[in-house]
């Protein structure tokens, strides 16, 4: 099986059709998504539709509940607060159907998937240390967990010895007695200092995990950001991929 793990698309369509055509030489059987579909960029609807078609299985992010005014943006940046109405004003009942029945877990004999961690996958808490990964890897039942919402691609092991430790790169194998919580990136907004969207390939025969990139067209994503009347800086940011 060659899986097609994606996430934080976030509204982003030029980023979404790089990435979608990317994966056409992939051979891939089932795509996944781990979680905002929107906020932030201008093609929210877009982005719902082709995710529709595109993955069988999508799980919550925090953008797409607030979308749905399933969670709140108390704690959201003015920014992402602003897009979020935005975004709110660009939808129609279909679509707010859509990201209001997203699943928060799921799960098959493959893997787990997950926006934030697996302890209060409602909270939407970032995978950023280790104590944290610790408490996924508590609850994961698969051997690997796939996760998103920090937009910066990298993998925490845990060994037979329970050690835990965290790596950047794009090519993992997965061995039998080891557990991994891999983070897939985002294709939307990048913040790993790379500006090209993020995609992941799990190929469970080799056992084998790539992180891939792909360039796409940053200016016309950021000049529709703009137009559309979203804050300047949310396109600006895609030009560095931070
Ligand atoms: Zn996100």
């Amino acid at each position: 099986m060659r899986y097609g793990i994606f996430s934080d698309i976030h509204s982003n369509l030029e980023a979404l059709d790089a990435v979608s055509e990317a994966y056409r030489k992939e051979e891939i059987d089932k795509y996944l998504c781990v979680g905002d579909v929107v906020g932030y960029a201008a093609n929210p609807k877009e982005c719902i539709e082709k995710i529709r078609t595109l993955a069988m299985i999508t799980v919550a992010g925090n953008h797409d509940w607030a979308s749905a005014n399933l969670f709140s943006t108390d704690y959201f940046n003015p920014l992402a607060k602003e897009a979020i109405s935005w975004t709110q004003r660009n939808l129609d009942e279909q679509d707010i159907y859509f990201l209001e029945h997203l699943t928060l877990i799921y799960k098959n004999e493959d893997l787990t998937m997950v926006h934030g961690t697996l302890d209060g996958p409602g909270d939407f808490n970032y995978m950023n240390d280790g104590y944290i990964a610790s408490k996924t890897f508590e609850l994961l039942e698969t051997d690997i967990c796939f996760v998103g919402h920090t937009h910066v691609p990298g993998v925490f092991i845990k060994s037979k010895n329970s050690h835990i430790e965290y790596r950047e790169g794009s090519n993992i194998d997965i061995k039998e007695d080891s557990k991994y919580i891999i983070n897939v990136g985002s294709v939307g907004q990048p913040r790993d200092g790379n500006p090209e969207a993020t995609y992941c390939i799990y190929d469970t025969d080799k056992k084998n995990v790539q992180i891939k990139r792909i360039s796409y067209d940053i200016q016309a994503a950021r000049k529709k950001i703009i137009a559309g009347g979203l804050p300047g800086f949310l396109g600006d940011r895609l030009l560095i991929g931070r």
